[in-house]
């Protein structure tokens, strides 16, 4: 008889947590899987994929308008219904959940709909009051939205809550100038809401390479939305018609509908119990792992937001894949961290991987620099004055590419397939020495200067 209840219990159903164990489970371990919310965790429930969806959505604001210039007779009001797409989108939110259920089902996974939480090494407390042991325990509970401690932030609202909303705000403070905040910016704007964006420090996506962030950052000016930079929350002061009075420091204060903090996710591990197995949590609140997602107890792993390596379901997947795959499937596998793309769904949207300028720089002392600076096609019989930049960054020595940056349509589309010329470690004479696929956008990588 085995001397545990399970081979493995995971405790959170997200991306990496779901990936974990569904391959534990095909590769014959006895799997349980604890969700206290829904089956598919931040990016199927509450982010990337519900975002997507309303970016596609708010998109038709501008196509609508740009369709007129390519012969289409659109009238001036259109009329749009954000409950019909916030239910669309929710009900597809259904559909995949549904979907990563039946797939656990299928592969034989008990579904745990609990709370859970570690009582020991070997030893996983739920929520309905039962102790269950396992020989290996994965964490991958996620990370939530920060929120700043300020006198009435209960009157704002995150992420999470802004998919669910009656309606769309007419004036909107978002709080942060990071992913999420540059994401809803160009939402809200989009459905006809005037957007505010404040942030403590002068800049946008930090991280992110300076001209690329700029351009966003004019662009999305240009169109309207407001920034205030150099601005701490103060706090928010709920009136008597209902508005909310947002206080900052160095600004005015500003009268809103709606205030969105977007200003960071912090580790899921409150009250988690992490302890009980003499797990250490960081300064940030996150689960130190080695590069075997192994914590300090050695019956314990953690994937994922939570341990705050890198905040990208896809990076989570492949953590979750790992671990599945060294641990049960007797393949040792590490994830590679090197030259991770990634995407801000922006309008227009930015998309980027490897080194930015800067960090080459200081990192490899000679660098190139190619740019092309121009007007997409579309954008141009449109009478759209929104100029895309793309961006390549070399080693000065070899010429091998250490950075593709890029904003403007299908920025991301396109940077996905770039990713793997840089991943491969492809030189710019490799990018010149294809010839272009013309017309298109992604035409400018075989031809910057
Ligand atoms: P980000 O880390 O991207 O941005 C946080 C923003 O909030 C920054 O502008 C930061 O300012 C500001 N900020 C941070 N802490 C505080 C604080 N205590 N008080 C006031 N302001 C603060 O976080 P997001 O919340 O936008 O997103 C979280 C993560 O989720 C991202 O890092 C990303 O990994 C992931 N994500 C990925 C997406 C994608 O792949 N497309 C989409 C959405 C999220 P400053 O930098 O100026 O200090």
């Amino acid at each position: 008889m085995a001397e545990y209840d399970y081979d493995l219990f995971v405790i959170g159903a997200g991306s990496g947590g779901v990936r974990a164990a569904r391959v534990s489970a095909a590769h014959g371990a006895r799997v349980a899987i604890a969700e206290e919310y829904r089956v598919g965790g931040t990016c199927v429930i509450r982010g990337c994929v519900p975002k997507k969806l309303l970016v596609y959505g708010a998109h038709f604001a501008e196509d609508l308008r740009d369709a007129r210039h390519f012969g289409w007779d659109v009238p001036e009001q259109c009329a749009f219904s954000w409950p019909r797409l916030r239910d669309n989108v929710l009900a597809e939110v259904d559909r995949i959940n549904g979907a990563y259920t039946s797939t656990l089902e299928s592969h034989s996974v008990e579904i745990i709909p609990h709370r859970a939480t570690i009582a020991g090494p070997n030893e996983v407390l739920l929520a309905d009051g039962r102790t269950v042991t396992a020989e290996r325990i994965l964490v991958a509970v996620g990370a939530r939205p920060h929120v700043p401690s300020c006198p009435g932030h209960e009157h704002g609202i995150t992420s999470n809550e802004a998919f669910h909303l009656e309606a769309v705000p007419k004036r909107i403070l978002i709080a942060g100038a990071g992913y999420i905040a540059n994401e809803f910016a160009g939402i809200f704007h989009q459905l006809g809401a005037h957007v505010t964006l404040i942030n403590r420090t002068d800049v946008i996506l930090r991280g992110y390479d300076e001209s690329i962030r700029d351009r966003l950052l004019q662009i999305s000016m240009t169109k309207g939305i407001e920034f205030r930079f150099n601005a701490e929350f103060a706090g928010i002061e709920k009136q008597d018609d209902g508005c909310l009075k947002v206080s900052m420091s160095n600004h005015e204060p500003i009268t809103v509908d709606c205030v969105m903090f977007a200003t960071g996710r912090v580790p899921n591990t409150e009250g988690l119990g992490v302890e009980n197995a003499g797990i250490q949590l960081d300064e940030k609140g996150a689960i130190p792992v080695d590069e075997d997602s192994r914590t300090t107890c050695e019956s314990i792993w953690a994937v994922g937001d939570v341990t705050n390596r890198v905040q990208l379901t896809p990076v989570a997947i492949r953590e979750g894949q790992a671990f599945a795959d060294t641990v049960f499937g007797g393949k040792p596998t590490r994830v590679d961290y090197g030259c991770i793309p990634s995407a801000v769904f922006s309008h227009p949207p930015m998309a980027g991987v490897g080194m930015t300028e800067s960090e080459a720089k200081t990192k490899l002392g000679s660098v190139k620099v190619y740019t092309s600076d121009f007007r997409a096609m579309k954008n141009v019989l449109a009478g759209r004055n929104e100029r895309a930049l793309y961006k390549m960054i070399c080693d000065g020595d070899s010429g091998r590419v250490v950075g593709l940056h890029m904003i403007g349509p299908d920025a991301p589309e396109i940077l996905q397939a770039a990713a793997i010329a840089v991943k491969a470690g492809l030189t710019k004479d490799a990018f010149d020495a294809t010839v272009a696929l013309h017309p298109s956008m992604a035409e400018e990588l075989v031809l910057m200067r």
